[in-house]
């Protein structure tokens, strides 16, 4: 026994006594708040206990500008325990909101989606990503007293393809009459940028998350990820999730990655590779768009489909990767915008992946909004940087009735201000949705593995909850969940930053 370790039984030996002693006490009223003292000393024993954890080794978490910056390193099952660890409560915060939400539109209990995790996903994660994924278990459970396992952590690290693209998948296969009108996300707006249309002829990129509100108040993490195997990663994410998810991220490789979903997208391929997978593993191990493309095509499930938009600051190129399941198409250019705000360009691809998806109506959320960025991204070619970007991110023009009010088709999506709702993603009028937080970078900044990031509105609007759910009792069910979303300053990260004080 090491001396730590000795010091920390003699601790627990002693608590477990006092323990022993509050609960032979006769004192009712006593004893629960004894009782509360003890557990909360026999956490912080437990803390310290592991605070000399090898696995903890070189980790860390500061808060700024509204964001959680984690900094993770070493084996995968280091990663994942660091992250479990020092993410503990957020993470049993933001599963517990997932799981009612997942549960709620899909009307299947939770253990339908432990099965899927464990039978479906799990066979096919690979081996470093199981470890980092246990390992996550294993730091909850050395920091709290967690019952996650591993097939909660598996199942809601799918929360984007699970829900929205299996359920749907499988409620057709069994033609289920009661099934939930489901419908693929809408999620976010982003452009990337490069050669004559940039300030500097760099890559610029940037990029707003849409989701609902209360998923996107928890969407705050900067993960600084070293990993002992393929590129270093700066990326933003969700608490306990390994991908970044809304897929943000800058690598030592060079390589810049952001996307938007698929509007309708239709189509999951039960024996592919999970999309949290595959997306991960892509940043992590490509050093060019021909890496990055072959990684994301490989085991392709079908799930969370994207317009992958992919820079590469070596060579300055940029490409657009439609990632149907049916089919796929790759954009690629070294002079030029490509942009995205949930619509499918390739016809092909909106033949058989998302048949129900109208280019034509230019009402719509993705019509609107694409419109949008080609006049913004036209009146600013050959000008676009970063402050030009954290703008457009911000602009609330809709192009369909030609004025200024944010809604639904604005690129600063705010969805509550809407009533007509986003019928195409299953967002009721007022649905508490849109653009929860935002980033932006340029060739230089990604040189030096550096992002601009906003959490919030990113036109630096507050969203108030209580106001909110008095207003629509019809959203009443989110109430344990929904917080007020405030939005902090565009902040710079960068990798290997180190903690503020
Ligand atoms: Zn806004």
């Amino acid at each position: 026994m090491t001396n730590t370790a000795r010091r920390t039984a003699a601790i627990l030996l002693l608590l477990g006594a006092a323990l022993f002693w509050a609960a032979v006490r006769d004192s009712n009223e006593a004893a629960p708040a004894a009782q509360d003292s003890l557990r909360s000393a026999l956490a912080s024993a437990r803390a310290r206990s592991v605070a000399g954890d090898p696995r903890l080794a070189g980790s860390y978490r500061f808060e700024q500008g509204g964001w959680i910056y984690v900094h993770l390193e070493g084996q995968p099952g280091a990663i994942g325990f660091q992250h479990g660890y020092l993410l503990a409560s957020e993470i049993e915060d933001a599963f517990s909101m997932m799981q009612t939400r997942m549960t709620h539109s899909t009307r299947r209990d939770w253990e339908f989606f432990r099965k899927a995790a464990r039978e479906m996903l799990w066979p096919k994660i690979d081996p470093e990503y199981q470890q980092e994924l246990q390992g996550i278990v294993l730091g909850l459970h050395a920091r709290s007293e967690s019952k996650l396992d591993i097939d909660d952590i598996v199942a809601f690290n799918a929360f984007e393809e699970l829900p929205d693209y299996y359920v749907p998948w499988l409620d057709r296969q069994q033609k289920n009459p009661a099934a939930p009108a489901l419908k693929s996300p809408g999620n976010c707006s982003a452009f990337i940028a490069t050669g004559k249309s940039t300030k500097d002829h760099g890559i610029v990129i940037a990029h707003n998350n849409w989701t609902s509100y209360m998923a996107g108040e928890r969407w705050r993490i900067i993960f600084d990820i070293a990993p002992a195997r393929g590129y270093r990663i700066l990326m933003d994410g969700f608490p306990g999730v390994i991908a970044s998810d809304d897929d943000f991220g800058i690598t030592s490789s060079g390589m810049v990655v952001t996307e938007t979903t698929i509007t309708q997208f239709e189509g999951w391929d039960p024996n592919g590779k999970a999309e949290f997978v595959r997306a991960r593993k892509a940043l992590q191990y490509s050093n060019s768009i021909d890496d990055y493309i072959r990684i994301m095509l490989d085991g392709n499930n079908g799930g969370y489909a994207n317009d992958w938009l992919i820079g590469d600051n070596k060579t300055g190129e940029i490409a657009q990767l439609e990632l149907g399941l049916k089919a796929t198409r790759v954009w690629r250019t070294k002079d030029g915008v490509l942009s995205g705000s949930n619509w499918a360009r390739d016809p092909k691809i909106i033949k058989l992946d998302a048949p129900q998806f109208d280019p034509a109506d230019l009402s719509s959320s993705p019509n609107a909004r694409r419109v949008r960025w080609e006049e913004l991204l036209r009146q600013n070619w050959g000008k676009i940087d970063v402050p030009l970007a954290q703008a457009m991110l911000a602009d609330h023009t809709d192009s369909f009735e030609k004025k200024e009010q944010a809604s639904e088709r604005t690129l600063c999506g705010h969805v509550d201000a809407s009533r007509r709702g986003v019928r195409i993603w299953d967002w009721a009028p007022a649905y508490p949705g849109g653009a929860v937080q935002a980033k932006a970078a340029d060739s230089a900044m990604v040189s030096r593995m550096e992002f601009s990031a906003r959490m919030g509105h990113p036109c630096g609007e507050d969203f108030l909850a209580a106001p909110f759910l008095a207003a629509h009792p019809e959203y009443s069910w989110m109430a344990p969940y929904l917080r007020d979303m405030k939005a902090g300053p565009w902040t710079s990260f960068r990798s290997g930053q180190p903690a503020q004080k």
